[in-house]
């Protein structure tokens, strides 16, 4: 799985709260594509380990739930999706939901494959949206879920290098925002 490149645009809610901006994160799902949650195992431990409070409880601020009446599925938890097995993306989305929800209290996400993608071939890509008001938590956010699920899909554990951390978000905003020397503050 890898990012092939991050894009920030207004964009509409599947929540129905209106045009918002949005953190596009292009996958390629490479050789985890068709992976399910229910391969990695105790991932719903190690979750929980890496990120205490995951799994809200009914009536937190921070609950993120899947389904709903957008999808026609009836509202229920992500660790039993976990159980039952979903996709790798759909377990990034959440684990991007839990630490950007931390400053919003209000975050929606969803992710899937492009109709116009398939018919070209291309079969590993998949789209993640989630709301995201601020660019530079976006990015750190965006790349901190890889790294850990990564970890858990490798089942390694997750050591950051501060400084090739800082480099890579570094990397990643160039493009966005211009030249940053050295010393500047992210
Ligand atoms: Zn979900």
């Amino acid at each position: 799985m890898e990012i092939v490149r991050t894009v920030f645009q207004n964009a509409e809610s599947r929540d129905g709260s209106g045009v918002g901006p949005k953190l596009v994160i292009v996958l390629d799902m490479g050789r985890e594509m068709g992976m399910n949650t229910a391969d990695i195992p105790g991932l719903a431990h190690k979750m929980e380990m890496a990120l205490p409070g995951i799994f809200p409880d009914e009536g937190s601020p921070y609950l993120h739930t899947c389904g709903g009446q957008s999808t026609g599925i009836e509202v229920h938890s992500f660790r039993d999706e976990i159980k039952q097995g979903t996709d790798i993306p759909h377990l990034l989305e959440h684990v991007l939901l839990h630490l950007l929800s931390r400053r919003t209290n209000h975050c929606s996400a969803y992710c899937g494959q492009r109709a116009t993608d398939l018919d070209r071939g291309i079969t590993t890509h998949y789209y993640l949206v989630v709301d995201c008001p601020s660019r530079i938590e976006g990015i750190v956010a965006a790349d901190l879920a890889y790294n850990l699920v990564t970890s858990w899909i490798d089942n390694s554990a997750l050591g950051i290098d501060p400084a090739a951390y800082l480099d890579g978000i570094r990397a990643t905003l160039e493009p966005m925002i211009g030249f940053m020397p050295n010393n500047a503050h992210l």
